[in-house]
């Protein structure tokens, strides 16, 4: 099975859509998915909630990845609105994520609380490389333009960065955003193969900018609807497997 984090722009599609309510230790959540004609599945979950009620340091991450490792998805792609404060990449460019770091502040990360044991999560390839090429191979081909991989460094939020802030994180990383973390480290503890891909909204706090709200709010629908129509296609055509990649062997237990 499969999902979709974060992904609108899928009710453009010509597809028939379900909902869902699943009940998890930490929660319930709701989801829609599609169902394709050999019975597997692609769940939507958004992220902040249908009604996008949950700000970023109370969405209930372990709630939301639970849900979807009950029902039996193993691969998910992400999409996430973020800032930029690398000039290569402009409001309305995609980008791939292909690392973090990790600036939040007051967030469960983890389902090891220490009932089973002392475990811990390997993060060295922290976004699944096999889903990420996937995706790359077939943006290409689908002439869909990818600006290049960024690494996301993750704030705690709601509240925007400073200028100080984005002085030093600009060093270290291409953009911010609020939500990866700790999503992207509760679906490897699950064994999950996860994936983010990052649509850049806004520059950073000290970025000047000459594009209009307009140009960025078109370019992103238009990016949300290309971006959730490729993630389909690759859950359906492509014979996704864990051989690959470690998603799914990324524990070590002392
Ligand atoms: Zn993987």
């Amino acid at each position: 099975m499969y999902a979709i984090i974060g992904g609108t722009g899928v009710y453009q599609l010509n597809v028939s859509i379900q909902n869902l309510n699943i009940e998890t230790e930490y929660g319930d959540v709701d989801l829609d998915f599609i169902e394709f004609d050999n019975g597997e599945k692609v769940y939507f979950l958004s992220r902040h909630g249908k009604d996008h009620s949950k700000p970023p340091h109370n969405v209930n991450y372990r709630a939301n990845i639970m849900a979807l490792s009950l029902l039996g998805v193993k691969y998910i792609y992400a999409t996430a609105a973020v800032g930029s404060m690398n000039k290569k990449f402009i409001p309305g460019d995609i980008v791939l994520v292909n690392d973090f770091i990790d600036f939040t502040k007051s967030r469960v990360m983890t389902y090891y609380e220490g009932e089973t044991g002392v475990k811990h999560v390997d993060m060295s390839d922290p976004y699944c490389s096999n889903l990420s090429n996937l995706f790359l191979k077939r943006a290409e081909e689908s002439k869909v333009d990818i600006k290049g991989t960024a690494i996301y460094l993750t704030t705690e939020g709601p509240r925007f960065e400073t200028k100080a802030e984005i002085n030093m994180y600009k060093n270290f990383a291409d953009v911010v955003g609020m939500t990866s973390v700790p999503e992207v480290v509760l679906a490897k503890e699950l064994g999950m193969c996860y994936a983010t891909i990052g649509i850049i909204t806004n520059w950073c706090t000290g970025f000047k900018s000459e594009i209009t709200l307009h140009d960025i709010e078109s370019s992103m629908n238009m990016n949300k609807e290309k971006l959730t129509e490729l993630f389909i296609d690759i859950f359906s055509n492509e014979n996704l497997n864990q051989n690959n990649c470690k998603c799914n062997d990324s524990i070590i237990k002392l």
